[in-house]
This record gives structure tokens, C-alpha cells and sequence, in this order.
């Protein structure tokens, strides 16, 4: 198993992404910051200790002055052995570079749902002019031999702008949500513009087959001097002036400290609470923030076929449907919430009877603790988004299972469908097969069910986070074609990723 990173990096570590890996509170009118607590962090931290790391976002708030902000920054630096440096952006850069352009274009597009995008074209200037404060910013720190790591779909065009000002150092960027197939990606009235910039990077990441085949594919069609040259993560694509290393590195989890801390005395408790709360009944889990790319309305219409199509399981079943708040002062996730309400409302109203409630539905964040608690306590984990660049939610569920007892219900449209094809793979829009599916895992022998959820583990054991972050920082060496095992490349990507 993979858990300490190879030193590959000779310079520092310079990391950049939209916002700064951080949690900021208010302690006595003035702002305190701890470390985030998402894999990338936790996986990325002890490597940017050791190699005087730097972190370069936005801060995430209006709320506090640039000084307090920056001592706070300084304290958190004492504490964590590594630097954090905040871009400062105003509510109007907000509004157009990432309300706007981030998340009215290129995050509903790269999820297939380009009838939600709105291609203002005030959106596309303020996204250059924060693309190019975040180049400025890395210009004015990076030097030779740093390892420079872009992160995400907010700063595509990085690359262009650094690369436009002679700055000869290598970038790699990695791209942590699904990349759009050529018919939909044309309709980006920048398209020739965002494909060229991502071949100002000189490596670029997907996190799936299916991302960087549409990523090829739209280049070879778009841009005429673009050819490929080799095969998986030795591929590359050169132009007239752009060599560009391309690779898949499907993102993970920290497996072990997962598994860990389910094992621990206070989840189990709260697993003990879970089923006493509801003795005797199956019980069928889903997590998810509130986002239409995670396909809760299809998966409750799924929900109401099962009831209706399999009575036996009245009263012996719940689905528990958690929804993380997110986004919900914008319209359409107020709109997304009513609709979520109402079907909620409407299956546990029709079939609802005394001592049972089919649908336990909470709006609101779990602890750590009770979310293991609930990936433990379940039989089914149910993962149904309709397009996910990974989806790590069905990772930690498959961690947390301990007594490898619970089976996965999982979209064929989640990057991790690639990987985890023990899973019961469903498309999240035929309401009836996923409604069979649930039935399927509900009823699978124990046996079956221990087989399937310890391959699934395995897998996730093997391929967690820092054999992500081993795999990137080895392709990302001096010699950009050697070094990477094809091995790297699940082999046995289902047929919608390959
Ligand atoms: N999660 C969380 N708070 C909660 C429930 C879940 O922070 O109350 C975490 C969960 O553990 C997972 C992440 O949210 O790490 C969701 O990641 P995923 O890739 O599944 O979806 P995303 O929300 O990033 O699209």
C-alpha cells in the first residue's frame, strides 16, 4: 500500500486553486483559520511541509480587512509548516469569474447541462482578469525547480497567461471535474480560446478515460496543428508551440484513516444508536450536497418504483436521504430543494403508516461521526449523480465498511464507475432498473455481498489518495514521457469511461 509520497519534487511545491484549503471562523470579531478537512488536504499537507509548500487562493470571504486577514494567514503558517497565500478578490470578480463563469458555465456544461448555462459575456472577462491576478501572483513567487500545481475549472487559463509573460517553469494541472464531449463543449462561444490555454500547461490530469478521450477528441477537431503522440499517460500532445503530457489520475481517499476512524468507540455508538433507532429495518443511504448534477429528483422518482413494485419491503426498509446545504441563495438550488421537498413529501405521504416513515430526510451537514455512523449502519449506500467527475462519497462508504456487509448501488455517470465495477452500476435515469438494482443489493446473499464489498475495498485500499498524488508527482518528473507504469490506467474501466 501507497502512503508516503516519493520525494520527486526538487523546488518547492507551489499549489494553487480557487479557494485556499482552509476554515475560516470569527473568534472575537477577528478571523481564525484551521485547515480544511477534504482528502486533498490532508493528503497534500505533509508533503508542503517538507518542501516549504506554498498555497495560492482566495480566502472565501469579504468579512475581515487584507491585515487581519494576512495575520491571520501568518499565525495558521506558524501552526501548519507551510504557507498560505490569499488572492484578494472583490465582490464583483466574485460575482463574474466564479459565480458566473465557474458556476454558470463551465461547471453545468462539463456535467452534460448546457440548457442551465448563461454564456454572459461579461462572465468570460471577468474569468480572464482573475485568471490573470492568480498568474501574476504565482509569477511573483515561483522559481526554478518549484512544482507548480493548478487545480481545477476556475483556472484554465493560468497556463496562457503565465506562459504569454516568458515564464519558463513547468505547470501541471489537474482537472477535478469531468470534461465536456466535443457537441457540447462547441457550444462555449471561447472554446478555441480555453483549448488553447489548456495546452499552455504542460501536463494536464483527468480524472477519467472518458475525460481526457473527450479532451483529445475536441483538440484533434478544434485545432488544427494538434496531433498525439503515444498511448495512457505517456500520451502527448504537441502543437506549433505546445508540448503538452496528458494523463488520467482518477482522485481517491485516504482509505486507511477512513476505515480507521470507523472503527473507532464513538461511530460505533452511533452505529448501535442508528439501528436502535430503527430496529429490524434495512436500511439504504444516500449523501449529497445540493446540486442538480447529483440526480436526487431521478433517484427519489427510483425510490417510489421500488416501493410500488416491491411491497415486501414496506416497512421493512428506510432510505435515508441526507443533503448537504450548498449554494442556496441561487434560484435554481431553491428551486432544486422545493422539487426534492416535495417528492419527499409526496412517497412518504403516500406510503407512510404508523411506526413507519419510508423516507428519513434531513437538510442539513452530518459530524464526521455520524456520517461514518451512517456509512457503517447501512446496507446499501445509493450513488446516483447523473454526471461526477469521481464522486468520493461511495469511496468513504466503502471504507467505512468494516464488516464488509454493505453493497453499493452506483451511476455509471460517476468517474468512479471506472474503477469500483462491483458495484451495482445503474443509469440514474432508468428509475426502473435502479429501482431493480436497489432490490438486487437489498437481496443479495451475505455472502455475495462480503465478496463484492471486499473487492470494491481493495481497490480503494490500493488506489487511495496518495497513490494519486504519487502517480501525478512521478508522470510530472523531468523526463515527461518516462516513469509512469500503464498500470495507472484502470484496465477495466467500464464501457462509458473508457
Ligand atoms: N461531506 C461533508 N459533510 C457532510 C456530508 C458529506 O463534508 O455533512 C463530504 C463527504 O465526506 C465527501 C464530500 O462531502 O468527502 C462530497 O464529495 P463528493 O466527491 O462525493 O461530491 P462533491 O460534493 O465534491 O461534488
Amino acid at each position: 500500500m501507497i502512503k508516503h509520497q516519493k520525494n520527486s519534487i526538487t523546488g518547492r511545491l507551489i499549489v494553487v486553486s480557487n479557494r485556499l484549503p482552509i476554515i475560516i471562523t470569527k473568534k472575537d470579531g477577528k478571523p481564525h483559520i484551521v485547515p480544511g478537512s477534504g482528502g486533498l488536504i490532508t493528503a497534500m499537507a505533509p508533503l508542503l511541509k517538507k518542501h516549504k509548500g506554498i498555497w495560492i487562493g482566495w480566502i472565501g470571504t469579504h468579512d475581515f480587512s487584507e491585515e487581519e486577514i494576512a495575520k491571520a494567514l501568518h499565525e495558521f503558517e506558524k501552526e501548519a509548516g507551510f504557507k498560505l497565500v490569499s488572492i484578494s478578490l472583490t465582490k464583483e470578480e466574485i460575482a463574474d469569474y466564479y459565480e458566473g463563469f465557474a458556476n454558470e458555465i463551465i461547471w453545468p456544461l462539463f456535467h452534460d447541462l448546457h440548457a442551465l448555462c448563461n454564456f454572459k459575456p461579461s462572465y468570460w472577462k471577468g474569468y480572464q482578469s482573475v485568471n490573470i491576478k492568480f498568474a501574476e501572483k504565482i509569477k511573483s513567487i515561483a522559481k526554478n525547480l518549484d512544482f507548480i500545481w493548478i487545480h481545477d475549472y476556475h483556472l484554465m487559463l493560468v497556463g496562457k497567461y503565465l506562459k504569454q509573460n516568458y515564464f519558463n517553469y513547468k505547470l501541471s494541472f489537474f482537472l477535478h471535474i469531468p470534461f465536456a464531449p466535443i457537441d457540447i463543449f462547441l457550444k462555449i462561444p471561447w472554446r478555441f480560446e480555453i483549448l488553447r490555454a489548456l495546452l499552455d500547461f504542460d501536463s494536464l490530469g483527468f480524472q477519467t478515460q472518458r475525460d481526457m478521450r473527450n479532451f483529445i477528441y475536441n483538440a484533434k477537431a478544434l485545432l488544427k496543428d494538434a496531433i498525439f503522440r503515444g498511448s495512457g499517460n505517456k500520451t502527448l500532445c504537441l502543437t506549433d508551440s505546445t508540448v503538452t503530457k496528458v494523463g488520467v489520475y482518477p482522485i481517491s481517499i485516504d482509505f486507511d484513516e477512513f476505515e480507521e476512524k470507523a472503527k473507532s468507540p464513538e461511530v460505533e455508538k452511533e452505529v448501535q444508536s442508528i439501528r436502535q433507532s430503527l430496529p429490524g429495518r434495512k436500511l439504504v443511504f444516500s449523501v449529497d450536497r445540493l446540486d442538480y448534477t447529483k440526480g436526487i429528483p431521478y433517484r427519489l422518482e427510483a425510490i417510489a418504483n421500488f416501493l410500488k413494485s416491491f411491497p415486501e419491503f414496506h416497512r421493512k426498509v428506510n432510505f435515508i436521504q441526507v443533503i448537504v446545504p450548498s449554494r442556496t441563495d441561487i434560484q435554481g438550488y431553491i428551486d432544486l430543494k422545493e422539487k426534492i421537498d416535495k417528492a419527499v413529501s409526496q412517497i412518504n405521504s403516500e406510503y407512510t403508516s404508523p411506526g413507519w416513515i419510508p423516507i428519513h430526510y434531513m437538510f442539513h451537514s452530518l459530524t464526521p461521526v455520524q456520517l461514518l455512523g451512517f456509512y457503517r449502519a447501512s446496507d446499501v449506500a445509493l450513488v446516483t449523480p447523473i454526471k461526477d467527475g469521481m464522486n468520493l462519497v461511495c469511496k468513504e462508504y466503502a471504507a467505512a465498511n468494516i464488516e464488509e456487509k454493505g453493497a453499493l448501488v452506483l451511476s455509471e455517470f460517476a468517474g468512479a464507475a471506472c474503477q469500483l465495477k462491483e458495484a451495482f452500476l445503474i443509469n440514474p435515469y432508468d428509475v426502473e432498473g435502479t429501482s431493480r438494482s436497489i432490490y438486487e443489493a437489498l437481496t443479495l446473499s451475505e455472502e455475495k455481498r462480503h465478496f463484492r464489498m471486499k473487492k470494491l475495498r481493495q481497490k480503494i485500499r490500493k488506489e487511495n489518495i496518495y497513490f494519486w498524488l504519487n502517480s501525478i508527482l512521478e508522470s510530472s518528473g523531468e523526463h515527461p514521457i518516462s516513469g509512469v507504469p500503464d498500470e495507472y490506467i484502470p484496465e477495466e474501466c467500464q464501457k462509458f469511461n473508457e
